[in-house]
């Protein structure tokens, strides 16, 4: 059985008082415990966040990271940095790395195997913008995607890897993908993962849907039989929406 899995992406919001304020509501909140909990705060709460979720069952992860072991690569945080402050998972690939920093899939591959060489969990994100949509590329633009970063791994290696379908356009726009919108693409991930792996690393691996999901409508989507949770980006900012929304598992 795969894991239902609920991560909450704080992208660039909270300083270190809102961030210690969020994880101690979070902490008092009553989760799912079938349900694995994962956070992403900036780099600077990191630390912080770590000490505060010791004893819960929170996972940490980053929002980025660097593909080389260290260096001259002033800004830049490596994998082994983000492991000492008890980093656990890593987002790699999400549409605003690839669209405002330009990320591409060749890069992404070698953040894709620095993570895994360092044992940090990769969040793998996938995701067709509006316009590939309308031209009825979506299936092809998420297809490259993965095969360009993630294909060259073994089965061993991409038992480690969670992924997260978030169509650009549903993202901070208000706009969700329709449950059946998102199933389909799960679905055909899954297909796509079975034909390159096998069917049993394609049934273990947790897809993750991400755009504006909510309260109201998270219980929707992860009905769906290929959806394995969230990767929330606005309502993980507030306990109250983000706890609703890990509780929203049937
Ligand atoms: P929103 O939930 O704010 O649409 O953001 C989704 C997202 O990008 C999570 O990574």
């Amino acid at each position: 059985m795969r894991k239902n899995i609920v991560a909450g992406n704080w992208k660039m919001n909270a300083n270190a008082n809102a961030a210690s304020e969020l994880i101690k509501n979070l902490k008092k909140s009553d989760f799912s415990e079938t349900t694995e909990v994962i956070i992403a705060p900036s780099y600077t709460n990191l630390a912080i966040a770590n000490e505060l979720i010791t004893g819960s069952s929170i996972e940490l992860s980053s929002q980025n990271m660097h593909e080389s072991d260290r260096g001259a690569f002033t800004g830049e945080v490596s994998a082994e940095m983000l492991k000492s402050v008890g980093v656990t998972y890593v987002i790699l690939g999400h549409s605003e790395r690839r669209a405002i920093y330009k990320e591409s899939s060749e890069l992404l591959k070698s953040k894709v195997d620095q993570a895994l060489k360092n044992d940090l969990k990769p969040i793998f994100c996938v995701g067709e913008e509006l316009k590939d949509r309308k031209d009825e590329n979506h299936f092809k633009v998420v297809k490259n995607q993965l095969s360009e970063s993630l294909f060259h791994l073994s089965s061993e290696q991409m038992k480690n890897i969670v992924l997260a379908y978030e169509p650009v356009w549903a993202i901070g726009t208000g706009e969700t993908a329709s449950p059946e919108q998102a199933q389909e693409m799960h679905a055909y991930i899954r297909k796509l993962l079975s034909d390159q792996f096998s069917s049993e690393i394609a049934n273990g691996i947790s897809i993750l849907y991400g755009g504006s999901v909510k309260p109201g409508n998270a219980k929707d989507i992860f009905a769906n039989k290929d959806v394995d949770g969230g990767l929330i980006g606005g309502a993980a900012l507030k306990a109250e929406d983000f706890t609703a929304i890990i509780n929203s598992f049937e």
